[in-house]
């Protein structure tokens, strides 16, 4: 089933009407309404005028992350900040995080968004959805929120943790929908497990699956495990959070982008080129509704391929595949984001912690866990054990409190940790290995 057939099975041309139609508006908007976007343009040579058929999309600057800090915390918000009805924000040091504002009018094409999403994935009204995702400033937990009471199911705002309980729930209301990371739906079968629960047996029928990259294997481990037909969902804060793409049940082969909302490119992260059809590169959004914090060209970092063949569901939407990988160094632990420059600076300002440190992640049974080797300074070494103790407990302290990640720091011998002779490899991801 379709949530809104009529845009989301729309002709190719008359999708790509709309699509132009509303980037033109959107330049215009930015242009008039945000001084970074009026500078950006002036400087490529550029003004909305020139935006005269898609092509013209290559003309226009990219808007990165950096961007973002950069205006911290309301710089690119294009609408008087009276019109913004919500705030969401990803996790950061203080000052540096990023922060987005929806108008009510972004809000409600998000809950829309989410809908589709979840007729796409097979869900109907008559839904109940277990939604592990984690609620507050993350945009997981209120996006499928407000999504699934779009569609008119029953939502049940679990969010994440206390995962012996979520077992009993969804024992006790009959969930049949659980939406969750991948790696937090093995972790809730592991508790069933033990709970002597068997998921098969419940009511439990469809699984939405997003926030962290994972496989086609995982997706049969966990269809197996839970009796589920299991889809890819993915979204960003920048661009709006969950339901920017999703894989339809029909196919479960490759994510429809929600084209009349956010115009898809594929570019070559090194050059900034856009890349021929089905090729695999950077994908980059513009918004095309967007009021509060509207993107023009906004590189994801994510790495992919578009899809423009028809599919078998009805859609005529673009279909990305999975993010095989990014072209920064952004880590992502149970579905928060993490740079490793911001446990850099965490360790710096951390008085008797060096600058030389390690991070490691790894996955224990299905949850990552992050090790961080810090040398302590060499005039700490002699100091007592309990001092010791105090600055790991500090530093693990801060990272939790910033970040929102729980890691495990561990002070070694200084000048354990190995120098290197150019590029310093601080990050060993060895969750692949350790599966
Ligand atoms: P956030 O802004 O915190 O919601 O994180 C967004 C990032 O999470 C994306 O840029 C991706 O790197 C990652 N992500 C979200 N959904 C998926 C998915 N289905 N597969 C792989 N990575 C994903
Ligand atoms: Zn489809």
């Amino acid at each position: 089933m379709i949530f809104n057939v009529e845009q989301e099975t729309l002709p190719r041309e008359e999708l790509e009407a709309i699509q132009l139609r509303r980037l033109q508006n959107l330049c215009e908007r930015v242009y008039a309404n945000v001084p970074h976007y009026r500078e950006q343009f002036i400087k490529a040579g550029v003004t909305p005028a020139d935006i005269k058929s898609l092509s013209d999309l290559a003309k226009l600057p990219f808007t990165e992350k950096q961007d973002l800090r950069d205006n911290y915390p309301f710089g690119l918000f294009a609408v008087p900040k009276e019109n913004i009805v919500r705030l969401h924000a990803s996790s950061g040091t203080t000052g540096k995080a990023t922060v987005v504002g929806y108008t009510q009018r972004d809000v409600n094409n998000w809950a829309e968004l989410m809908a589709r999403s979840f007729m796409a994935a097979g869900a109907t009204r008559s839904d109940f959805i277990h939604n592990s995702y984690g609620y507050g400033l993350f945009t997981g937990g209120l996006g499928v929120h407000y999504g699934a009471e779009r569609l008119g199911a029953t939502v049940i705002p679990i969010s994440g943790g206390g995962t012996k309980r979520q077992v009993s729930l969804m024992e006790d209301f009959g969930a049949t929908v659980i939406c969750s990371t991948p790696s937090y739906g093995l972790v809730l079968h592991e508790a069933a497990q033990q709970a002597g629960v068997n998921l098969r047996d419940l009511p439990l029928r469809i699984g939405i699956f997003g926030a962290e990259p994972w496989t086609d294997e995982m997706r049969n481990d966990l269809q197996e495990k839970m009796g589920i037909d299991a889809v890819n969902i993915y979204g960003l804060s920048e661009i709006m959070g969950p339901g920017v793409s999703i894989e339809c049940a029909v196919a479960k082969d490759g994510m429809h982008i929600f084209e009349d909302h956010f115009l898809p490119e594929i570019i070559d992260p090194v050059t900034g080129e856009q890349l021929p059809e089905g090729e695999t590169g950077e994908l980059v959004i513009t918004t095309l509704t967007k009021e509060g914090i509207p993107l023009i060209r906004y590189r994801t970092r994510d790495i992919t391929s578009l899809n423009y063949t028809p599919c078998k569901c009805g859609r005529t939407h673009v279909r990305m595949n999975r993010i095989t990988g990014r072209s920064d160094d952004m880590l992502i632990i149970r579905g928060v984001n993490v740079f490793p420059s911001q446990i850099e600076s965490i360790i710096l300002e951390t008085e008797g912690a060096s600058p030389h440190y390690q991070i490691i992640v790894k996955r224990q049974g299905n949850l990552d866990t992050v090790e961080v080797q810090v040398e302590i300074d060499g005039s700490l070494f002699s100091d007592a054990i309990k001092n010791l103790q105090q600055i790991e407990m500090r530093i693990q302290k801060t990272i939790k409190e910033f970040l929102g990640v729980s890691t495990k720091v561990r002070l070694v011998e200084p000048r354990s940790i190995e120098r290197s002779q150019g590029k310093a490899k601080r990050v060993f991801d060895l969750r692949n290995e350790s599966e």
